[in-house]
């Protein structure tokens, strides 16, 4: 069988975590969190970087750290994962949904600027398939109205814009490590921090609203209870297992970004038939993701069951959130046809480093036998 996902073992998290553990101290913020930091913080150049528990705890810890409160604004896709939302409505805000593109799922960015009032105070841009929004008109529209932008760059490791990474061009970027990324430990996240006034505050906010971490590095003699807060850190175990993956990303991404091509290559045939991915001249390809959009749902229902006759998983993607059933009665009620396109045709066909290229040819022989 082919899965649509499998996880890799680099090989050294047992090791790390061992170590890890002989040191002493498991807990939250030890060596391999600090290891994983630095690595993010020299290879991408982010101000800061802090792990959390997952990416919807980081987009969590964002949507306190701007202080949404009720009846604020949140602009964001529709066509996107669920944890994009809850970070913003367990704060009580509105969501405004904006359609996907025709390009591809991200948000198309035209459509941003009517749906912005004097009630809005985000924008969440979410990097669909590693593939960057256009960061350029988003930035200038936050800058126009003042609002803060949070990218959930939870697909987005190592892929830029315009030469910038993901996650470190709005003024917070959250990352995922679930096991369906490309690096992975498990559960994990990270929020990388580009904007210096946030800093001292998400440190507080993720150690249970205490000044712990300044305790700790000995600029205060004792710590205490600051603020309302949480616990977003995780073990130094997680990191560990992370720390290890991080250290062959280059090896991982090389391997991810070849079956890429090859699907691309192999599939180039289809595309006056099919929708292929296309990357914008601005963006680059992390590889998370290969995806086709079909022409319609009975389309790729059909598809996806002749791949499974074959032991092969393919799986749709996201069901648009303005259609959901906790937001289809909240949503404004505008028509988001790209998002609803996406929502029944998008397919995503199997991607994880130990895929074989013998079975990435063997998967589009058989679309190419279904279309043809
Ligand atoms: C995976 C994902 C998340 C959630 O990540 P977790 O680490 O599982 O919390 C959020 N947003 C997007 C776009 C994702 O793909």
């Amino acid at each position: 069988m082919i899965p649509f996902n499998k996880p890799f073992l680099t090989g050294n998290e047992f090791k790390y975590i061992q170590e890890a553990v002989a040191s002493g101290k498991i807990s939250g913020d030890g060596m391999f969190t600090k290891k994983s930091h630095e690595f993010f913080e020299n290879r991408y150049g982010f101000k800061k970087c802090l792990l959390t528990t997952s990416c919807t705890d980081a987009l969590e810890l964002a949507a306190l750290l701007i202080d949404i409160a009720p009846g604020d604004e949140v602009i964001l896709p529709s066509y996107t994962f669920v944890s994009t939302a809850n970070a913003f409505v367990l704060r009580g805000a509105k969501l405004v949904f904006t359609d996907s593109g025709p390009d591809n799922p991200n948000m198309d960015v035209n459509a941003i600027e009517p749906l912005i009032t004097s009630r809005t105070r985000a924008i969440v841009p979410v990097h669909y398939a590693g593939i960057a929004c256009d960061m350029d008109v988003i930035m200038e529209l936050a800058n126009k109205y003042n609002l803060y932008v949070i990218e959930d760059a939870a697909q987005a490791i190592d892929s830029f814009y315009k030469g910038r990474p993901l996650g470190g061009i709005g003024h917070l970027g959250a990352f995922s490590f679930h096991e369906t990324k490309n690096i992975s430990s498990g559960e994990g996240g990270m929020l990388a921090i580009n904007d210096d006034k946030f800093i001292k505050r998400a440190e507080i906010i993720r150690e249970k609203g205490t000044n712990r971490s300044q305790y700790f590095r000995g600029e205060v003699d004792k710590y205490g209870w600051v603020e309302p807060g949480s616990s977003f850190l995780p073990s130094d175990l997680i990191a560990a297992f992370l720390f290890a993956q991080l250290e062959r990303l280059d090896m991982i991404q090389q391997k991810r970004k070849a079956l890429w091509d090859l699907y691309a290559t192999e599939l180039e045939p289809l595309r006056s038939i099919i929708q292929l991915p296309e990357i914008p001249g601005y963006a680059t390809n992390n590889a998370h993701m290969f995806y086709i959009v079909c022409r319609n749902l009975d389309e790729r229902t059909r598809l996806i069951s002749l791949l499974k006759q074959h032991d092969i998983l393919s799986v749709f993607h996201y069901l648009s959130l303005h259609e959901s059933a906790y937001y289809k009665n909240k949503h404004d009620g505008r028509i988001l046809q790209n998002a609803d396109h996406y929502t029944e045709c998008l397919l995503r066909l199997p991607m994880f480093f130990n895929l074989e290229f013998s079975e990435v040819n063997l998967i589009c022989d058989l679309i190419k036998k279904f279309y043809n």
